[in-house]
């Protein structure tokens, strides 16, 4: 978390503005004298208002000071204070004892009801402002808990802006959901690239080298297979087959990552063509597998990996979902992420008063 956070101010003086809600004529007049109002805050325990009537069309309406929205007895700089306290990672019961140490009430209800207009708030001020002309679109999925049942969400994230660009409840597994979901948002943003994990779901989305899976995963997943036949052939006693795995790790381990397949990769393959049984069968299976897929591997030279996804999934909603029993509704858990991305702000700085 980086930068400052600016919470509302709470106005102690009234200024006269005399332009009439409904006419916007400049003609109102004072129609009360300045009464104090009584609020939640840590800082203040009132603030000025009066009436004010239009003598054109009749209407009254009240002067408030800045800081208190109409029909709210907390400020807003406490309201403010329950969801940044709650992103940081207090529970509703935490920020509600916070908020009552600070004299400045509410419950955990209250709390709740905070974070979740601030959510949809979020949400609004994001989808207005969601940038076109993404290079990269990064997708993957998680799991959360939603009224104590398992709710799959789906994540899409400009990989180069580091922000996400949307958040979709949907199941990784629901095949139809997700392609219909990729497709919109590729077409949206003008992608070239979908950066995914190796998850047969993504496949022939878009066309053939368009999409490309993350370097980190594919290393990491192809390595942790080699070094599992490789101590099963130095466990057999074949060194040979154990020279070929960990020249192969030597392979994917490559920097810089040749874009096609080296040479030495496809003699392996060729020498192990033809077994059908165990151990080399296996080693076969692999070598393939390494082979056939090695060109769908990313080559971006700024980033090869979807390990920004990854991060950002993990900050807005892993730590949450596993601290709490479960969001208790979709716009809750829809809007959570976005209020996550607005709190990491633009250019480190994040003011609340946007949200609240
Ligand atoms: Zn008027």
């Amino acid at each position: 978390m980086v930068g400052g956070y600016r919470l509302p101010s709470v106005g102690t003086t009234l200024q006269l503005d005399r332009h009439c809600p409904d006419c916007q004529r400049p003609h109102g007049r004072i129609h009360s004298g300045v009464r104090r109002r009584h609020i939640r805050d840590w800082k203040v325990t009132w603030v000025p208002q009066r009436r004010m009537i239009c003598p054109d069309c009749g209407l009254t309406w009240t002067l408030r000071a800045q800081g208190v929205h109409p029909g709210r007895q907390r400020s807003d700089r406490v309201r403010a204070l329950a969801v940044l306290a709650y992103m940081l990672g207090l529970s509703y019961r935490g920020v509600a004892m916070l908020l009552q140490a600070l004299g400045s009430g509410g419950s955990k209800s209250t709390a709740e009801r905070d974070v979740a207009q601030a959510g949809q708030k979020a949400q609004r001020l994001h989808q207005a402002s969601r940038r076109l002309g993404v290079r990269v679109l990064g997708v993957d999925g998680t799991g959360a808990a939603l009224a104590g049942r398992d709710a799959g969400m789906l994540f899409f994230v400009d990989i180069d802006g580091r922000r996400l660009l949307f958040a979709a409840r949907v199941q990784e597994s629901d095949a139809a959901a997700v392609r219909r979901h990729v497709g919109r948002l590729m077409r949206q943003v003008g992608a070239r690239e979908l950066r995914t994990d190796e998850h047969g779901v993504y496949e022939r989305i878009v066309p053939e080298g368009q999409h490309r899976l993350c370097l980190a995963h594919w290393r990491k997943s192809k390595g942790k297979r080699a070094c599992e036949l490789m101590r099963q052939a130095v466990a057999e006693h074949r060194p040979l087959e154990a020279e070929s795995m960990s020249r192969l790790l030597e392979l994917l381990r490559l920097k810089p990552r040749p874009p096609t397949p080296p040479p030495e990769l496809e003699s392996l393959v060729r020498r192990y063509s033809r077994c059908r049984k165990g151990l080399l069968w296996k080693i076969n299976q692999l070598l393939q597998h390494v082979e056939r897929t090695w060109e769908k591997v990313s080559d971006d030279p700024a980033d090869p990996t979807n390990n920004v996804t990854e991060r950002i999934i993990g900050l807005t909603f892993k730590i949450r979902a596993k601290t709490m029993r479960g969001f208790k509704a979709t716009h809750k858990l829809v809007a959570h992420p976005y209020l996550a991305s607005f709190l990491r702000g633009q250019a480190g700085a994040c003011d609340l008063c946007e949200v609240i």
